[in-house]
């Protein structure tokens, strides 16, 4: 069966759920699910289940790295990194190139097992997977006059050179499993690191199956992936063979990497939570606005990190931008991913869920629901996208990441007063400016305090731009020339 008619065979109508044998298509294809070390596909002492949100059901079984297996992909990375620290710009960029055709050419079925793993739906998937690819496509570009290094410079009279850093971990969160490890594979090999990737336990599956498909594409050694129930992150970061780790995830376990860097004083590059104020002022237009921060909102099912989770609103405007907002909201279909028509799917995983529940609850106790949609009873991790208003500032919807489909509306009267609630927050990730005066929405965009402020749009930005993350949403550049300086070691040579 074509890739197509596959895919065709599991898009099905709202509310009928793909047979187990339809998945099993896509799935057969990629087991089983090993990890990738020295080049090998290699079994873990045991495996562990990969569930489907959507329906709590076991998709497949996956292998899982024990400590020796850990330690032998370092030294197998150490071993590699001899080699490719010295291969030329282009054989980086070829291998790249490489690795970015794998991916295209299994696009449709490395969707679909994102989807059924994740839970979001199959058109958000295929977005993460070109995602993944347009990444790839950037990296390899960069710099694209320079043939012999990316950034080395000579002088008369000195010489400044920057070297790659040696064995990077990369630990990846479940809210964007595969695109956030390409985001830390691409830059890191471009460079002459080599890398090993750690999936979250709970989504293991389009990562393990993409390292299945590029075991050969890559010398052996210099891209592994090893699945983890739990116990691979803290040896990787603890590892002293590991000389940078990129992690994506909670603002917690970011604190607990870098105590365990410490020891041998690891560089690392966290890109942790948020908790992101969208600005709606008296003269936005509310139709407009209303549609785009549903989607800064509710998009991946409100898992992502720079998403708007607080939206203030000009008092003015308060009763009109509501049920603008609420009218998008109550017409969220949610459901199975792989049904047609469903544009939100479950939470990922039963500690989400389970969180999300306590600050429906809690919310629900506190404020107003201004508008809900309908979510399947019975199994999944479903919650229905919800708009909530008259929380203040204490509510823990408010002060907590949500990472959920639950937004707070909170009304403001002055903008010197939104400014300071938008700031008075630890984290410092994204916010957005929303005016149909440019100038005005500019000047305030100045004063938020975040590594991306946006005017009339949330959370985009292009690649080469680059981010710096602040406060405690994490440390180091995301992206961009800066981002790629973050994997290498600046030298001075005076002559
Ligand atoms: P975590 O931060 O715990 O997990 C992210 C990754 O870190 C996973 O691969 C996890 O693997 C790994 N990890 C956990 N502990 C350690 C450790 N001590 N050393 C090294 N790696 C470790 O996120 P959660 O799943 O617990 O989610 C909790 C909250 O975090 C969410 O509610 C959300 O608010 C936020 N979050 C933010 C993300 C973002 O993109 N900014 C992404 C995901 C979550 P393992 O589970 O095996 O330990």
């Amino acid at each position: 069966m074509t890739q197509g008619a596959r895919s065709r065979r599991l898009f099905r109508k709202a509310n009928e759920v793909a047979t187990d044998d339809e998945r099993c298509t896509v799935v057969h294809r990629y087991e089983p699910f090993y990890n990738l070390v020295d080049g090998e596909l290699r079994a873990g002492a045991h495996k562990g289940a990969a569930i489907n949100p959507a329906t709590e059901a076991r998709i497949a079984l996956y292998h899982i790295a024990d400590a020796r297996l850990v330690d032998c992909a370092v030294r197998a990375a150490q071993a590699a990194f001899e080699s490719w620290a010295r291969t030329s710009l282009q054989s980086r960029r070829a291998l790249l190139v490489r690795l970015r055709q794998c991916i295209q050419a299994q696009s449709e079925d490395l969707a679909t097992l994102l989807t059924l793993e994740q839970g979001k739906p199959l058109a958000e998937a295929r977005e993460e997977i070109a995602a993944a690819v347009a990444l790839f496509a950037y990296y390899e570009g960069v710099r694209s006059e320079r043939s012999d290094a990316l950034f080395d410079e000579a002088f008369a009279d000195h010489q400044r050179m920057y070297a790659p850093l040696g064995v990077v971990a990369g630990i990846v969160p479940w809210n964007f499993p595969f695109l956030i490890a390409v985001m830390k594979i691409a830059p890191a090999l471009l460079t002459g690191n080599v890398i090993i990737i750690k999936p979250s336990p709970t989504t293991p599956l389009t990562t393990l199956a993409f390292a299945r498909i590029a075991a050969d594409a890559a010398p052996r050694g210099v891209l592994q992936v090893l699945g983890d129930d739990g116990g691979v992150g803290p040896l990787l970061t603890a590892h002293p063979g590991v000389r940078k780790v990129a992690f994506t995830g909670s603002t917690q376990t970011g604190r607990k990497v870098m105590a365990a860097g410490a020891e041998t004083l690891k560089r690392l590059t966290l890109e942790l939570g948020g908790n992101d104020a969208a600005l709606v002022l008296a003269d936005a237009d509310i139709e407009t606005t209303a549609a785009q921060i549903y989607s800064a909102a509710f998009s991946n099912a409100g898992q992502i990190c720079g998403a708007a989770k607080r939206i203030y609103v000009a008092n003015e405007i308060l009763p009109a931008f509501s049920s603008a907002l609420a009218v998008h909201v109550n017409a969220a279909r949610v459901g199975d991913g792989l049904c047609d028509g469903v544009t939100i799917g479950p939470l990922q995983n039963r500690a989400q869920y389970q969180k999300a529940k306590r600050l429906m609850s809690k919310a629900s106790a506190c404020g107003a629901i201004i508008a809900q949609a309908r979510a399947p009873l019975g199994k999944g991790f479903f919650v229905p996208p919800t708009l909530f208003t008259g929380l203040d500032e204490t509510s823990d919807l408010v002060r907590e990441e949500q990472f959920a489909p639950l937004a707070p509306i909170l009304s403001f009267q002055g903008e010197d007063e939104v400014v300071s609630r938008a700031n008075a927050s630890p984290y410092g990730l994204t916010a957005s400016v929303w005016s149909s005066n440019a100038e005005r929405a500019r000047a305030i965009a100045t004063q938020l305090d975040a590594a991306l402020v946006c005017v009339n749009k949330h959370n985009e930005s292009p690649f080469e731009l680059g981010v710096a993350m602040s406060k405690q949403s994490g440390v180091g550049w995301l992206l961009g020339e800066e981002g790629l300086l973050e994997f290498l070691q600046p030298r001075l040579v005076m002559a």
